[in-house]
């Protein structure tokens, strides 16, 4: 395939074990890291008029990758990560680091997005999925947004437009790609206790979290009123291991890849705890992750 000249840089059969945090996942025919908001458009149409697929990837952090790879483009977005600061307003590109971004606002004395300060992902992505955690989302506060629709159109949304809910946004369900978002945070007397939190947050996740070992954060959404992680270890999964994709001994609704473990592996897994989740406890729990084939 002869891509168009365009700014950015661009591999072919690439490793998608490489672009995510699950180490996982076989080659993508090609990849793409745009250096602009325009180089990524300007990409996205030609692939459309060429009818070849288009796959959007952040930092992979909740992304479980095919072992037979991705046939088309992947289009990586880490490389659009213009910042601009107005008093109480950032306005920050797609593949902005989001642990960053709560870093510089606390710095800057501002709350609102100390949650977020674990979290591995993009801003863009954060958006769409409405990331959250500590009982706060980063769809709080989203005021407007830039867009790429499906049909490669860029679109800017003010509130109204769009809706969040529990992980998960009306982005999602219509396709939309996050360009670029208008966050609205709150001035803070005390900045320093801002930091204090984020230090109690990150001790708490390095404590719970099997951060020493590839992973995607949590792999089930909690089901209303409890959390995966009690049923499946209540079901006795802390630990279990199918090859190298192991339920956490710490956390156990936490997958993490041993050393090589394979997709088809992590989805045995998940079949298996859902069907004995369900047996033992009539709760169907659904994945979190975005399973992509
Ligand atoms: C250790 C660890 C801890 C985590 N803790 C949390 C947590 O506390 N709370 C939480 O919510 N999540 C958590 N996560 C999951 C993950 O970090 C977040 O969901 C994050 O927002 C995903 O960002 P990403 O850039 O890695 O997305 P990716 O994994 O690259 O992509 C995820 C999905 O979003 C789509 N996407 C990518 N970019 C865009 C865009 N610009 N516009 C629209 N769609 C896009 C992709 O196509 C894909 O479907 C954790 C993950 C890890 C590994």
């Amino acid at each position: 395939m002869d891509y168009p000249q365009v700014k950015g840089r661009l591999e072919k059969d690439y490793p998608l074990k490489k672009l995510c945090t699950w180490r996982i996942g076989g080659k993508a025919d090609a990849v793409f890291w745009p250096e602009s908001i325009q180089d990524l458009v300007q990409m996205v149409r030609w692939c459309k008029q060429n009818d070849l697929p288009v796959f959007f990837l952040g930092r992979g952090s909740n992304v479980l990758l095919p072992d037979a790879g991705l046939r088309g483009l992947v289009v990586v977005t880490t490389g659009l990560n213009k910042v601009t600061w107005q008093q109480q307003t950032v306005i920050v590109e797609a593949g902005y680091s989001l642990m960053l971004l709560a870093r510089e606002t606390a710095a800057k004395g501002l709350q609102g997005l100390e949650f977020a300060c674990g979290i591995p992902g993009t801003v863009g992505a954060a958006v769409a999925i409405n990331a959250g955690a500590y009982g706060a989302t980063i769809g709080d506060l989203v005021r407007q947004l830039t867009v790429l629709t499906a049909e490669a159109e860029i679109c800017t949304l003010k509130q109204g437009d769009f809706s969040f809910g529990y992980r998960t946004s009306s982005l999602q369900k219509v396709g939309f790609l996050v360009l670029d978002c208008t966050l609205q945070l709150s001035p803070l007397a005390d900045a320093n206790g801002l930091k204090e939190t984020m230090t109690q947050y990150m001790a708490k996740r390095r404590k719970t979290q099997p951060l020493e070992y590839p992973n995607a954060g949590s792999v089930f959404r909690n089901p209303v009123g409890d959390s995966a992680g009690r049923l499946i270890e209540l079901a006795g999964w802390k630990g279990r291991r199918l090859g190298d994709a192991q339920v956490s001994e710490k956390h156990a609704n936490f997958i993490v890849n041993r050393g090589n473990a394979t997709s088809e592996q992590v989805l045995r897994l998940i079949a298996e705890i859902q069907q004995d989740v369900h047996t033992k406890f009539g709760v169907r729990l659904e994945p979190e992750i975005k399973i992509i084939s």
